[in-house]
């Protein structure tokens, strides 16, 4: 009896999992738009836009279905996609060893790596100058995970990465840990901040895919090979990011 009960109650959330993922239709991505140039909403129409948007857009497109995007903190897109709120997870999503513990990325589609900004005149010239500093970081992401072994350090946790560089603008804080795309960005944006020439760590990033679902995997794997072999995929980078900056 306690076999078969075990055995409907699996049955049951297996049924309740199903229900909160999105009609086959769709297909729902979970992002945190403040993320330049990936994912952020465009100064004039309001629209969440960027590489990740336009790249989940053409996989729906293989996959005939239509992009759904929720928006969300980042530290909420990696849940989303294990619980089945959402289908995919796109990001600027780096693939660490401790996230396949829980999720399965897509073959990575672009490469990263987490640089350092300082303010002009600042004494931090290398990684290694980090040690006992104070340093601002978004969220649950690399940057913050890595920045954790920094020696002595005092971490600032901030849930969007321009807070981070306010922060520092503003003398509150020594550097930001962050992406390189979105570092650009946000430097450009802060006159007095520069990023530093070496970077802290070198990455890539992939789409977020739940452990049970390894039809969409495939699915997703193929419409990414796809898009790499047909200039699809470098056509819409370099409509954002241009090659010489
Ligand atoms: N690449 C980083 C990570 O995956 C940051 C991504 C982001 O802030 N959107 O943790």
């Amino acid at each position: 009896m306690k076999k078969f009960l075990c055995m409907v109650a699996s049955a049951l959330m297996v049924i309740s999992l199903a229900a909160c993922t999105s009609n086959k239709d769709e297909l729902v991505m979970a992002t945190n738009a403040e993320f330049p140039p990936y994912e952020y909403h465009d100064d004039e129409t309001q629209k969440i836009v960027g590489i990740d948007v336009e790249i989940c857009d053409a996989i729906a497109n293989e996959l005939g279905r239509k992009l759904v995007i929720e928006d969300m903190a980042f530290d909420s897109v990696l849940t989303s996609v294990q619980t089945g709120k959402a289908d995919i997870g796109a990001a600027g999503l780096t693939i660490t060893e401790d996230r396949l513990k829980n999720i399965n990325f897509s073959t990575p589609y672009a490469t990263a790596a987490q640089v350092i900004i300082v303010p002009e005149g600042s004494d931090i010239t290398t990684p290694d100058d980090l040690v006992g500093k104070k340093i601002g970081v978004q969220l649950g992401t690399t940057g913050d995970i890595y920045a954790e072994d920094i020696e002595d350090a005092t971490l600032e946790r901030y849930n969007k990465g321009f807070e981070a560089i306010q922060a520092l603008a503003q003398g509150k804080i020594d550097a930001v840990i962050i992406d390189n795309e979105p570092a650009k960005v946000f430097v450009s944006q802060n006159d007095g901040l520069y990023i530093i020439d070496e970077a802290f760590t070198y990455e890539e990033y992939a789409i977020a895919i739940a452990k049970d679902n390894d039809q969409l995997l495939n699915d997703v794997n193929a419409a990414i090979k796809k898009l790499k072999e047909s200039g699809k995929l470098d056509e819409i980078v370099n409509k954002y990011i241009s090659a010489d900056n």
